[in-house]
């Protein structure tokens, strides 16, 4: 059976944070803001892979996941589609982000994402968007992605 799981997700961006964004950290004057380390890809890809929702599994009130890496949660999903005998097919996500540009970035996201996950490289199509100047986003005040992951079991 083919099952399509979707995602979103988005933190705040502030002074003082790593950016981190799909397991890489990337070079900018802000970072994202959460409990762990806010890497918005990671936790939408979770969020679509795992079929549920990252705090199910996650909770942001549980002190061992502060400043956590994301990619730890990506390992988990792995043994939880393992233990379902389920496997992921493709990944695709968007990030959405006024600055920095990403797409020089994305061969390494790629490489980290696909290792925590046990899959290849080219399962996983990113792609980033800006937000054309709008919103949270458009001032740099947020980052977003939206994921969608396409499972076999
Ligand atoms: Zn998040």
């Amino acid at each position: 059976m083919t099952r399509c799981g979707i995602a979103y997700d988005l933190h705040r961006l502030a002074e003082g944070r790593k950016l981190m964004i799909g397991g890489v950290e990337v070079p900018f004057e802000k970072g994202s803001v959460g409990h762990s380390d806010g890497d918005v890809l990671s936790h939408a890809l979770l969020g679509a892979a795992a079929l549920g929702d990252i705090g199910t599994h996650f909770p942001d009130t549980d002190p061992k996941w502060k400043d956590a890496s994301s990619l730890i949660f990506l390992e988990h999903t792995r043994k939880l589609l393992d233990a379902r005998s389920m496997r992921i097919n493709h990944l695709d996500a968007v990030v959405i982000c006024e600055r920095p540009k990403l797409g020089p970035h994305f061969p390494a996201m790629r490489h980290v994402l696909a290792k925590a996950l046990g899959i290849a490289p080219e399962q996983i199509n990113l792609k980033a968007k800006t937000n054309e100047g709008t919103g949270e986003i458009g001032r740099g005040e947020a980052i977003a992605s939206h994921a969608i992951a396409t499972l076999e079991g």
